[in-house]
């Protein structure tokens, strides 16, 4: 059940009210079924013509009044004033059927007020990314928007070169980000400060209920906080790199949001940047929870004026949010990576272990998934040492696991406890950058069995996939340094 976005009650300041401008040819590429059924959405009606022409923006369902959101944000350490949906619209809201609202947005939907010198559009390849490694991340657990669908517009879009066009539709609990408290703060408009506290406490912390005014700020301030720590360091475990923190792509619901230049880690470099705009390496792998830290410390800024009357005291409060953030990370980063190798959060030499297991990977170029894969067959099975050796070659390695089972076996529930963590923390698979590039050329020529087997496996990837078992494998040695161009 399709209802207008709860925007039109707040304030109409937030957003401009805009059509999705419509396509020449829409074609269903790509839908997630499990999604749709989730959504309370009929998949037979979303690959029919008035379905596909509702996703494409051709058609707007009855009920609906689609908006551009306005933001600012921090691009880069710029701060921009207005930024905004340029080529997003939210087409509106849906109750999932597990009582939830959910937002519908479309990607590369047209021109919108807030396009500056842009097309508003989106190409094929970009929007097929952004559907795998979003269903990918869903499959690892980490709080994410989601892709319903991929929608060939038929339209040529002009980047380096032509490219055949698309619309991603997105699926978040909320858009709302740091960048929106930043355009309002910037703009002295409090009250709408305060309207937006009030919805994402609604909307996404309902245990925030109970509370108000200045007292309400600094909760959500803190909670907010406390959910990007923790969504950082499951990024860490896996071996994301988001590719673009800036403030406008930090959500205040906690979601993974913008999958522009991201990608996995093959070999292990916490160093490691792959989009081609980063040029300074401000995201890169490992500095991570620190601008985590900085993007929360820029919404706590724009809380300022809510926090307290007295200027010093509200300065106060917010740092007190962000101290409290940096000891949330630490702790969240040394719990994940202490589970990578089975042990508990606080077991006392899970620290040391993955320091130097980490030093270990990064000094041999060991692949980040298979190590931890490999390891945890080894953890299980003594007879998968040298299968381990083969992905990590490093004369560290003997001694590592000496010390590695004394810890595991003084632990808590011993080795099976130990396996049984590894298992639920080191993935199988991840979505290879060779393998994504190869699955978007193919879809590009109209083959989507590369992009479906990939599909297969990143939506469980825990499991074994014997089949697809060379999915798992890292790129053949001398394929140069990936780079992202979004
Ligand atoms: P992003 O890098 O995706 O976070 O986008 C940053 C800003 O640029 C947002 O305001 C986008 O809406 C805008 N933007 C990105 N691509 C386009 C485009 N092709 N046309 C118009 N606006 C765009
Ligand atoms: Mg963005
Ligand atoms: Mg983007």
């Amino acid at each position: 059940m399709w209802t207008a976005h709860r925007y039109h009650d707040l304030a109409d300041r937030l957003y401009a009210e805009v059509a999705p401008v419509p396509v020449r040819a829409p074609t269903l590429v790509a839908l997630d079924e499990t999604l749709a059924a989730d959504l309370g959405l009929e998949p037979a009606w979303l690959r029919s013509p008035e379905g596909v022409a509702a996703l494409a923006g051709n058609a707007v369902l009855p009920g609906t009044r689609p908006v551009a959101l306005a933001y600012a944000g921090h691009q880069f350490g710029q701060f921009v004033p207005s930024l905004g949906d340029g080529r997003a619209v939210l087409l509106g809201e849906v109750v999932a059927t597990d009582g939830r609202r959910r937002e519908i947005q479309l990607k590369g939907s047209g021109r919108t007020p807030f396009s500056r010198g842009g097309d508003g559009r989106a190409a094929l390849g970009p929007m097929l990314r952004e559907f795998v490694i979003s269903a990918a991340m869903a499959g690892l657990g980490i709080p994410t928007t989601r892709s319903l669908a991929v929608i060939a517009t038929g339209e040529p879009v002009r980047r380096e070169t032509m490219l055949p066009g698309a619309i991603v539709v997105r699926v978040a609990e909320s858009h709302v980000r740091v960048g929106t408290f930043q355009y309002f703060a910037a703009r002295g408009d409090r009250e709408a400060l305060a309207l937006l506290v009030d919805d994402v406490v609604a909307r996404s912390y309902p245990e925030l209920a109970a509370t108000a005014g200045p007292e309400r700020a600094a909760a959500l301030l803190d909670a907010a906080c406390a959910r990007q720590a923790k969504l950082v360091a499951s990024w860490m475990g896996v071996g994301f790199v988001h590719g673009v923190m800036n403030t406008d792509n930090v959500a205040l619901a906690g979601e993974t949001i913008d999958y522009g230049p991201c990608a996995f880690l093959d070999a292990y470099d916490p160093a490691t940047v792959f989009s081609s705009i980063d040029r300074i390496g401000r995201y890169a792998f490992a500095n991570q929870p620190h601008m985590a830290g900085w993007a929360m410390a820029r919404l706590a800024e724009a809380l300022l004026p809510l926090l307290a009357d007295d200027r010093d005291r509200a300065v106060a409060i917010a740092q007190a949010a962000i101290d409290r953030m940096a000891a949330a990370s630490t702790r969240a980063y040394d719990a994940v990576m202490a589970a990578k190798i089975g042990l508990a959060a606080d077991d006392p030499a899970a620290r040391d272990l993955v320091t130097r297991l980490l030093a270990a990977m990064a000094a041999t170029a060991a692949d980040h998934t298979a190590t931890f894969t490999a390891l945890t067959d080894a953890t299980a099975d003594p007879a998968a040492v040298p299968a381990l050796a083969a992905r990590l070659s490093s004369s560290e390695l003997a001694a590592w696991l000496e010390d590695h089972r004394a810890a595991v076996a003084a632990g808590t529930g011993a080795a099976a406890a130990a396996v049984a963590r590894m298992r639920a923390a080191n993935p199988r698979f991840v979505p290879r950058n060779h393998r994504v590039e190869a699955a978007l050329a193919a879809a590009a020529e109209g083959d989507l069995g590369p992009l479906g087997d990939l599909l297969a496996v990143v939506r469980r990837p825990f499991d074994e996939h014997p089949a697809l078992s060379a999915l798992a494998e890292p790129p053949p040695p001398g394929g140069g340094i990936y780079r992202t161009f979004c």
